[in-house]
């Protein structure tokens, strides 16, 4: 399933040179994406980087300053939020108390006037596909946090939406509830085939649901790709830092040669090699990204690698799966690396301060315009 792929697949959605300004902060700016049919998407970013401006474009609450968004191959400009083929499930669910969860649902079917029997109906296969059928009579109050999400959830699909936006929709969930949640919500999205778009400042969230991440900041879209490569070839240090636990170390780039890149960083210290990302010239400076898990730890200087930096053990965290040691090398850099306890002879007895290499392979790495 990669419709983005194909170069002759109608997109569901369009958003072409949009901005929106506040007066004159901008809030959104010129923004170019297609989403498709049945795609989990999500819209990543920190507080205030204009991901809900974004969406609640798409639902027709707020009106683009510049460009032009299509649903459907229809322009959405002056149609009005009800006109269109989307919903929009926000963070505190707005369910009404009064009603039973069984009204809760039906309540859109039934202010459009649909048919009785096909009301009730189209309930009956929304409290399954949720796995509520045993609550249908129950008040909000009489269920629980995880149980009123499903609900909302519920009532969001029951008109069919063909897009529904999700505002940080587990929010309001703890953590173990929240990761059950995530699993439900991809079922549920893919037995419907409706698209979804998900609004989380939850890297982890957005990396385990979607197809694809579009990672903003400051009104733009940085990024836009699967979760694995978002993680594996983030095009910015913008990208890798935001996404996961990265090591950016600084340098200058010494060579550049079939889509490697060779950086000096630091006197007394092997040259590293990675993949030559985004414009790069030679003599110029540029970040090594590496993630701490490509890392390897070892006493002896592993001669065999050409990317290997020695340092001093600061400290190590002992995380029962894994360990992590922070590692000081020259000018006080501090490298991380992240190794799998996977058996008791992977924990070898390094204790502090003791003078260990890190390696990695030249695929590992990144070497990223600065
Ligand atoms: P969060 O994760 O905190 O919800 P966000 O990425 O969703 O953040 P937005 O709510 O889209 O961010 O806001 C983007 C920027 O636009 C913010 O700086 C916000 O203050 C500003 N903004 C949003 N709505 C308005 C408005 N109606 N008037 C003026 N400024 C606004």
């Amino acid at each position: 399933f990669a419709p983005w792929t194909d170069p002759d697949a109608v997109p569901l959605i369009r958003i072409e040179g949009v901005t929106k300004r506040f007066g004159d902060f901008t809030a959104i700016d010129n923004i170019d994406l297609n989403i498709y049919r049945r795609e989990f998407f999500a819209l990543l970013g920190p507080s205030g980087c204009g991901k809900t401006t974004l969406m609640r474009m798409l639902a027709g609450f707020e009106t683009p300053t510049e460009g032009r968004i299509s649903i459907d191959e229809q322009d959405m400009a002056g149609v009005a939020p009800n006109r269109r083929a989307v919903n929009m499930m926000f963070q505190s669910y707005a369910l009404f108390p009064h009603l039973s969860v069984w009204e809760n649902i039906a309540f859109g079917l039934r202010r459009d006037g649909a048919d009785k029997d096909k009301i009730a109906a189209r309930v009956e296969e929304m409290l399954k596909l949720v796995q509520l059928e045993r609550f249908a009579r129950r008040k909000p109050h009489q269920i629980s946090g995880g149980q009123r999400q499903r609900v909302a959830l519920a009532r969001s699909l029951a008109k069919a939406p063909k897009l529904l936006l999700l505002d940080e929709p587990l929010g309001a969930l703890d953590k173990k509830l929240r990761q059950d949640t995530q699993f439900e919500l991809m079922d549920i999205q893919e037995k419907t085939g409706t698209t979804f778009v998900i609004v989380t400042h939850d890297q982890e969230e957005a990396m385990t649901v979607a197809s694809r991440v579009a990672v903003m900041d400051n009104g733009r879209i940085m990024q836009v790709a699967t979760p694995a490569e978002i993680y594996e070839q983030p095009n910015s240090v913008y990208v890798a830092d935001f996404i996961g636990d990265v090591n950016l170390i600084e340098g200058r780039v010494s060579s550049i040669d079939e889509g490697r890149a060779t950086l000096d960083w630091a006197e007394g210290q092997h040259p590293i090699t990675g993949q030559a990302s985004g414009s790069l010239s030679k003599g110029g400076r540029a970040t090594f990204a590496v993630r701490p898990e490509k890392l390897y730890i070892s006493r002896e200087e592993p001669t065999e690698r050409t990317n290997r930096v020695w340092g001093k053990i600061l400290d190590i965290g002992y995380l029962g799966n894994l360990s992590t040691y922070h590692v000081e090398t020259t000018g006080g850099q501090v490298i991380k690396c992240e190794m799998i306890n996977v058996s008791r002879i992977d924990r070898r007895d390094y204790t502090w301060d003791d003078e260990v290499w890190l390696s990695w392979s030249d695929t590992a790495g990144l070497v990223l315009p600065e």
